[in-house]
């Protein structure tokens, strides 16, 4: 290898990008995670002067995603951090969970170097499937000097934390609510509209992280609608649940059976409010509950999920 060849590392998940379907035409019907990543990257162009070399870590549909795979992944890009010949790397990823893996990452892993999640909603069998210019693209960004954790789908680059997706079947699948796209990929081009500095919501020390998902905390969402009767609190917490999110309504308020049923447990469990509003944070501790970094639920699972781990 040359001394200027420089690496990039495509870490393979799976998901509809890796999917294989019956027919060019069929778009919805279709197993994900078929491919191996070395497969998903014929006839992709590669930079001059850089190597790519593939890390098979899973195969699966990212809607079964685990904390296992999650901790591995974390693990292998500290590695990667660390490594000279690494320029950049892309993992490719389900549409599905990107958006916990997004915040995951963005609380494991101090980028030093670009780190790019990719994904597509057609697989790789379709006519006009949108997997290899995800990945052609990625890789654009992975070999570019921003330094940051990224998504990239449809030419659009967004923060990897932010990103959450708001389509089911378009290849326009994603957008980052408020926050917006914070680049693009044409022609090979890479341009981002702005700087953005990597802002790290915590610092999780990976070897406090459990190996197996049964050792993770509980966390349930618990969704805050009319006439919400607020039962599943007690019942939860009698099983040993150790973290609610409320998923409450406009700028994070809850039902009042909901509030009822925490009183009744008197703060013992930790409980952070989110909001049903797609856009916008929650600027409202009237009721004394957790605030997390997220008012997405999802994305607040997962940060209370880390938060619970980390001040153990
Ligand atoms: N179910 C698929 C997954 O998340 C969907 C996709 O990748 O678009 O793996």
């Amino acid at each position: 290898m040359s001394e200027f060849v420089k690496k990039v590392v495509i870490i393979g998940t799976g998901g509809t990008i890796a999917g294989n379907a019956a027919s060019e035409k069929e778009l919805v019907n279709y197993s994900a995670g078929e491919k191996k990543a070395a497969e998903l990257l014929r006839g992709i162009p590669v930079p001059e002067n850089i190597e790519i070399e593939t890390i098979e870590l899973c195969q699966i549909d990212s809607k079964d995603m685990t904390f296992a795979i999650l901790k591995k992944m974390a693990m292998i890009l500290n590695d990667l951090m660390g490594r000279d010949d690494v320029v950049g790397v892309v993992i490719t990823h389900g549409t599905d969970t990107l958006e916990e893996t997004g915040v995951f990452l963005n609380c494991t892993v101090v980028p030093t170097k670009p780190i790019v999640l990719t994904a597509s909603m057609r697989p790789s069998t379709a006519l006009s499937a949108d997997g290899p210019l995800n990945l052609s693209d990625s890789i654009m960004v992975a070999t570019s000097d921003h330094v940051g954790l990224f998504a990239l789908i449809n030419n659009t680059i967004y923060l990897a934390e932010e990103v959450i997706k708001s389509h089911t079947l378009k290849v326009d699948g994603f957008y980052a609510g408020e926050y917006g796209a914070i680049g693009h990929v044409y022609n090979s081009k890479v341009e981002f509209f702005r700087n953005v500095k990597h802002d790290q919501k915590m610092n999780v020390i990976l070897d406090k992280l459990p190996d197996e998902d049964k050792s993770y905390p509980w966390v349930e969402i618990i969704y805050s609608d009319v006439s919400a009767n607020g039962q599943l609190i007690s019942l939860l917490v009698d099983n040993g649940v150790d973290g609610f999110i409320i998923n409450g309504t406009g700028n994070g308020t809850v039902h009042h059976n909901i509030l009822n049923a925490l009183k009744a447990i008197d703060k013992t469990v930790p409980t952070v409010i989110t909001t049903r509003v797609p856009t916008g944070r929650i600027m409202n501790d009237q009721y004394g509950l957790m605030i997390s970094p997220y008012s997405h639920a999802a994305k607040a699972r997962m940060w209370l999920i880390l938060w619970l781990l980390n001040s153990r």
